[in-house]
């Protein structure tokens, strides 16, 4: 039954109970009205209040300056974000560009005449080959699907691998690359890194200094993949352009994703380029429900948006900010205490135990390790698997791609599961 087992599963991840319990009364018959949640027009005034109660919530748990950032909630899942943050933040840099082209000029976009057309033109045309480029630090497989499809939709010489952390750790991820390092372009349309890499258990500990915004506030565009680690702990939201995370671990059911977005990358600041002139520079025009501009304009319904999943989120939401009366930091605190017991009983028997991203990266949300007692690795973790499922420790196999143990840490993992997990990890040495 649910009350007897802890999952430790990366994605979807276990929701909280009551949360659930009023989900799916919500879903035979909302607020009374005799209707589901999931059947209620999306047009509804019902389902604006939830939008606006989930975003306002969200930003309050979170600190987000909202006079600042827009919350919106897409679809497409973080993958669908890999290809929207190239699309709109390509179209942003071309905007820049020809807004200080005409303002070199002098002219004003509106009594540009048919030669002023031209030359802007031209010299974007030169601008997109010689300057338009994109920065990623790859850091897991999720960092190296998001450059990967840069690389897709841009080409390679436009794509820039600041970094490649299996360059340093033998071939595997595992360890962030030092920043002095780093090879960042000169005015990237954006520089991307994942804040939690899923699949490899490597977290950054903080936010990189290199790049920081500079004292007049100014500083390169970062994108942030925070899909796994998101409500966890502190974010310094000021520093980041684009944070985007899907909902299904820390925050709700798969279907809806977030994307906190800077309001100067949105029009009236910066107005995406018209697809005619994109087209005319060769670069590629995303889809209208990837666009930010639509979906910001529209409120996050420019289309058929789950209602349901941003109930859920807000029922999360709501959950948390009755739990923690300091919000973010409350939480952070737990995440904090779960990890370390999870790492310390680890730890304590590295005859049995290997646990596999450097100490310095060891992500608080996803603890990847390899049951190394004995010669065979295989039969070590399959005995540990099968035990751990009998005492209800389920959902602990590691990511196909790299295999061994990953128990993901969510925000629901109370912290008796954490407990039980390390009493066993303990155990299951000693045996
Ligand atoms: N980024 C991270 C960090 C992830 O963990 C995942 C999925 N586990 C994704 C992106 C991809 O998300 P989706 O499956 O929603 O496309």
């Amino acid at each position: 039954t649910r009350e007897e087992i802890t999952y430790f599963g990366a994605g979807p991840a276990l929701l909280p109970t009551d949360v659930l319990q009023n989900a799916a009364q919500a879903l035979l018959d909302f607020n009374n009205t005799g209707l589901g949640i999931a059947e209620h027009s999306h047009r509804s005034e019902l389902a604006t209040n939830v939008i606006n109660e989930a975003k306002a919530d969200l930003a309050t748990y979170l600190d987000i300056p909202t006079d600042e950032y827009e919350i919106l909630f897409m679809q497409g899942g973080g993958s669908g974000e890999f290809s929207a943050t190239v699309y709109n933040l390509v179209g942003a840099w071309v905007t820049r560009r020809k807004q200080d082209l005409l303002r070199q000029w002098g002219t004003s976009a509106d009594e540009k005449g048919l030669a002023v057309e031209e030359k802007l033109e031209a010299e974007l045309r030169k601008a997109v080959e010689e300057d338009l480029k994109l920065d990623y630090i790859v850091t897991g497989g999720w960092s190296q699907k998001a450059h990967a499809e840069a690389v897709r939709l841009l080409g390679p010489e436009r794509v820039n691998l600041v970094a490649d952390a299996r360059t340093i750790n033998g071939g595997k991820f595992g360890k962030i690359p030092d920043e002095k390092d780093w090879t960042l372009s000169r005015d990237p349309a954006l520089v991307y890194y994942c804040d939690n890499e899923t699949v490899d258990g490597v977290e950054f500990p903080a936010f990189p200094a290199s790049l920081a915004p500079r004292a007049d506030g100014s500083g390169p565009i970062v994108v942030a993949d925070m899909s796994s680690n998101i409500l966890s702990r502190r974010i310094p939201v000021r520093n980041f352009s684009i944070i985007f995370f899907g909902a299904q671990k820390n925050l709700g059911s798969t279907g809806i994703t977030v994307a906190v977005i800077k309001k100067s990358l949105l029009p009236p600041t910066t107005p995406q380029p018209e697809p005619a002139l994109l087209r005319k520079l060769g670069l590629p025009i995303g889809p209208i429900v990837l666009s930010y501009e639509t979906i910001a304009k529209n409120n996050s319904l420019y289309n058929t948006l789950s209602i349901f999943d941003v109930y859920i989120a807000g029922q999360v939401l709501k959950k948390l900010l009755r739990t923690f009366p300091d919000k973010v930091d409350g939480q952070q605190a737990v995440a904090e205490k779960k990890a370390s017991l999870i790492y310390s009983a680890l730890e304590a028997h590295p005859d049995v135990y290997r646990i596999v991203p450097d100490a310095s990266a060891r992500s608080r949300m996803n603890i990847c390790f390899r049951v190394t007692k004995g010669s065979d690795v295989d039969a070590s973790e399959k005995a540990f698997l099968k035990e751990g499922t009998a005492r209800g420790l389920t959902g602990l196999k590691g990511h196909r791609s790299v295999g061994g143990i990953r128990a993901s840490n969510y925000n629901s993992i109370p912290l008796e599961g954490a407990e039980k997990l390390a009493a066993f990890i303990t155990e299951f040495a000693k045996a």
